[in-house]
Formats: C-alpha cells, structure tokens, sequence
C-alpha cells in the first residue's frame, strides 16, 4: 500500500512528456523507448483505417498538450500535419520515416484511397524499426534532457528485442523457399516480404473489393501458388476474401498491421505464411 501511495505520488510529481502519435505501432515504440516518463496519444483509433481517418475536434485538444507529434508518413498527414502545427506551434514534429528508404507500390496493389506513390506501412519492417527508434530516442533525449540515461537504456532493450523479432521470423520461415507468394486483402506488408523474400499479392483493387472477374482470377492464382490462408485485417472488410477461402477450403486469418503487440503480431504472421 505504502510503495503504491509513493509510485502515485512519484506520477504525480513528475508530470510525463506529453507525446502525440499517428498509428498504433508507433505508440507501442515511443512508450518502449519513453516509459513512464512520456504519455502517448494516439491519432487514429485502433480498429479504423489510418488511410480515410480525418481528424475530430477532440483529436485536435489533445494535440495542444502535446510537446512532440512523431509522424510515420500516412496519407492524412500531408493534409494535416501543417493545421497541428498551426494548433500548437510548440509542438515539434518528429518524421519517422525520415531516414526509411521508402518502396514503390507495385501497380496490382496501387489503392484508390491514395496512399501516394509509396507504401506508407514502413512499421512492417524490423530493419525499418530500428531506424525508427533511434529517430524516437534522439527526439525523446532532446525533449527531455534529464530522462537521457532512461531513453538511451530503454533503446538498448528494443533494439534487442527487434534483434530477436528478426531472428524469430528467419527461424519461422527457415524452410519456406525464396519467392513463395502470400495472398491478403490489403497490401500493407510490402516492407516485411521484401526483408524475408517472400511476395505479397494483394486481393484489393484499387482499395476497393475486387469484382466477380478479378476474384475468378485471384482463386487461379491462389490455387497455382499453392496460397494456404488469405490475411485479412479487421480495418477491411472481409467479404471477397471469405468467398476465396470458402472457394478454396482454406483458412482467413486476421492479421492487423495496426497491431499493439508489434513483434508477436510480426512473429505469428511469419508462422502462419511458412510451409
Ligand atoms: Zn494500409
């Protein structure tokens, strides 16, 4: 009782960084990097699409406490970042995807909802996450002088635990060949089979369903590469991916890559394309 009243009145005197963020996975690296010092507040809520999230007043009042905004290269940003800062010119703007070589989206996967010429979804990569947090930790240091030694030690401990994200996928996918190709219904893990060697074929058509033809085509495809489960995330809807599956007696499994538990989430997906 005693060491709860002392950690609440600790909390209480040392008021967090207050610490805004775009999508899921980010808060999950700033409060790694941050702990107990930092407070996150996350933009786009888990369970909707970061690619037509807008905005709301509240969002908004919550960013005027903010000290830091890490953004991660979202189409919304383009269109928002400039009115965050305009609501907070204290607020500094931290790009994640700074120092991220970015990928073309390949032209099956190119959605209507624009995600611009790049693919937005860099988290998907731990080679990517490692120059993230160390973009995270230097802004954290700056921020926060007196939390240096915390930032610095915390940094170590992710970096490790990315160390072992990596080694886990390569131990999963050891014997799953060069190439193989997994199907999903949007194209969000283009960085992650682009570090493993695999493929992703998308279902989605310009971030729409696909129609009937297309679908016909997708179960060809899916039938001559030998595709055991069709990812799926709940942000989408899961209807065409059901008829593939259903057509093909194989399995739909959610994979979000919106995820908070950002490693296992990484672990399980690799588990679940290999063979
Ligand atoms: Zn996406």
């Amino acid at each position: 009782m005693k060491t709860l009243l002392l950690t609440l009145l600790m909390i209480l005197q040392a008021a967090a960084l207050e610490v805004a963020v775009s999508v899921v996975p980010l808060q999950t690296f700033v409060q790694k990097i941050g702990g107990a010092r930092v407070h996150v507040t996350v933009m786009v809520p888990p369970g909707s699409s970061p690619h037509s999230y807008e905005p709301k007043s509240a969002d908004m009042k919550a960013l005027s406490k903010a000290a830091l905004y890490f953004a991660v290269g979202i189409e919304f940003e383009e269109a928002w970042l400039g009115r965050f800062g305009d609501a907070n010119p204290a607020m500094k703007i931290i790009r994640t995807d700074a120092r991220i070589e970015k990928m073309a989206l390949a032209h099956e996967e190119h959605d209507d909802h624009d995600h611009g010429t790049h693919d937005p979804h860099i988290w998907t990569s731990p080679a990517n996450v490692r120059i993230m947090a160390h973009t995270i930790a230097d802004a954290l240091m700056e921020a926060d002088a007196a939390g240096a030694a915390h930032y610095k030690a915390s940094l170590e401990a992710f970096m490790r635990e990315i160390d072992a994200t990596d080694e886990a996928i390569k131990a999963a996918l050891s014997q799953t060949p060069k190439g193989a190709k997994f199907m999903v219904f949007h194209p969000a893990w283009g960085y992650f089979a682009r570090d493993y060697g695999l493929i992703q074929i998308a279902m989605e058509v310009e971030g729409k369903e696909p129609k009937p033809k297309a679908l016909m085509q997708l179960i060809e495809t899916a039938k001559k590469e030998h595709i055991h489960a069709i990812i799926t995330q709940k942000e989408f809807s899961e209807r065409s991916a059901r008829s593939l599956a259903d057509a093909l007696e194989i399995d739909v499994r959610p994979f979000s890559p919106l995820h908070p538990d950002w490693s296992n989430n990484l672990i399980e997906l690799a588990r679940t394309i290999a063979r």
